[in-house]
């Protein structure tokens, strides 16, 4: 930490910084008594600077440190190991800095004068920064960092404007973290964490760029089995064996609310699957809420299909997780309404006597980006619990109704067959 402070110092020069109204503020210093400092922590060695840090446990969303300048100034919240975000104004610029592992970055700057906001916001997955040149606050930038849920934060305030606050922390609306995941679930095996953990690490988000491209869908390899070419629901049906509900559109099928699962007529066991699917282009509620379905394999292991673009959720269940039990590598979503493939690779388990002798294996790729590789399934996964290996054969690939418009287009199985 005496490493990020140090790195601050050079970066904050002169800094007179006061309050402005937020939206409810949890800590406020207002008379400058020092009793509100109590809960930080003074930097020692920084060059005759002030830096003050605070050490937020557990999940922070929508917490934010805010000052207002006159001059220059600036303010840091730090995950810790190197890294760290950095919102400052020197010589007329604001400046809004990453730095990862040690490796800075500039994510954005822009030209201001006279008296400015600043504020850092955290959201579990991504730090937010914006600045006030007036009454309305701006988004400056955006940027992921790493999956810590707990940070430290300072300013560098050596010039305090007179009777006015040097820090505060405050809870802004329009960052308000939708609460997720659970706490009271079992514990997933082999990992320290529980069901939907909120406090598991984020995947971090990237962009998948065009190794599966996003316009057109490819054409599959000639062994392929295909499942949907964009004309019909012919290879399926309901989760009783009936005609499916889902709408048939344009090259695509769409989930419909309270239409149900859908599942191939046909039972898979290990498979190479390819499909593509798009969420809402009209964002519609967070979390678990938003372009939810799901792909599952033999009928029983979710890989999750869930609109997680810039939409936090807990880890183990967000697009390309294997659902409740092991969250993505990096969150490789495509923005709502674009065409995304997933590519899976799945391997039935093996039973001797009813008992499980070779756990289920899997392997996704998410837009062409490995997310999940050569996974063991520990058992059957679900909502909230975990269950222990039940003997099964082959089953039907489903599609989940999750109650959002998904769509579903392209989509392809070529069945793994022992090489010789
Ligand atoms: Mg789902």
């Amino acid at each position: 930490m005496k490493k990020t402070a140090m790195i601050m110092v050079v970066l904050l020069l002169q800094g007179g910084a006061s309050g402005l109204a937020a939206d409810k503020v949890h800590f406020e210093d207002s008379d400058f008594s020092g009793d509100g400092w109590g809960e930080f922590i003074e930097v020692p060695d920084t060059g005759g600077w002030v830096v003050r840090r605070r050490n937020l446990g557990g999940l922070v969303q929508g917490w934010v440190q805010e000052v207002t300048l006159d001059t220059d100034g600036g303010l840091f919240m730090s995950a810790g190991k190197g890294s760290f975000v950095s919102l400052f104004r020197s010589q007329g610029q604001i400046y809004a800095l990453r730095t990862r592992d040690g490796e800075r970055s500039l994510i954005n700057q822009i030209a201001v004068d006279g008296r400015i906001g600043l504020r850092l916001g955290f959201d579990g997955a991504f730090f937010i920064y914006d600045y006030s040149a007036g009454n309305d606050w701006i988004r400056l930038a955006k940027s992921d960092i790493i999956g810590v849920v707990s940070y430290t934060g300072g300013i560098s305030s050596p010039n305090r404007a007179s009777g006015m606050s040097d820090y505060r922390i405050v809870e802004l609306g329009s960052l308000k973290g939708v609460p997720f995941g659970y706490t009271d679930t079992p514990k997933i095996p082999g990992t320290p964490w529980v069901v939907h953990d909120p406090f598991r690490p984020q995947p971090r988000q990237i962009n998948p760029g065009s190794v599966t491209p996003v316009n057109n869908p490819g054409i599959p390899p000639s062994d392929a089995i295909v499942l949907f070419d964009g004309t019909n629901l012919d290879a399926w049906e309901d989760g009783k064996g009936n005609e499916p509900k889902w709408k048939l559109g344009d090259g695509y099928f769409e989930c419909q609310k309270k239409s149900g699962t859908i599942r191939t007529k046909e039972k898979f066991g290990s498979v190479q699957l390819h499909i593509e699917w798009a969420s809402p282009a009209e964002v519609k509620g967070s979390s678990q809420g938003r372009g939810n379905s799901g792909v599952f394999l033999a009928g029983l292991y979710e890989v999750q299909v869930q609109d997680n673009y810039d939409n936090l959720t807990y880890p183990d269940g967000q697009a390309g997780s294997l659902y409740g039990y092991r969250p993505p590598r990096v969150n490789a979503c495509r923005p709502p309404g674009e065409w995304q493939a997933y590519d899976i690779i799945f391997e039935m388990p093996e039973f001797d006597g009813g008992q499980v002798v070779r756990k289920a294996k899997i392997t996704v790729l998410h837009n062409g980006v490995v997310v999940q590789h050569g996974e063991e399934i520990p058992g059957i996964l679900g909502h909230k619990k975990t269950r222990p290996y039940r003997e099964h054969g082959p089953g039907h690939i489903q599609l989940q109704d999750h109650g959002n418009p998904v769509r579903y287009r392209n989509i392809w199985v070529r069945e793994l067959q022992p090489t010789q």
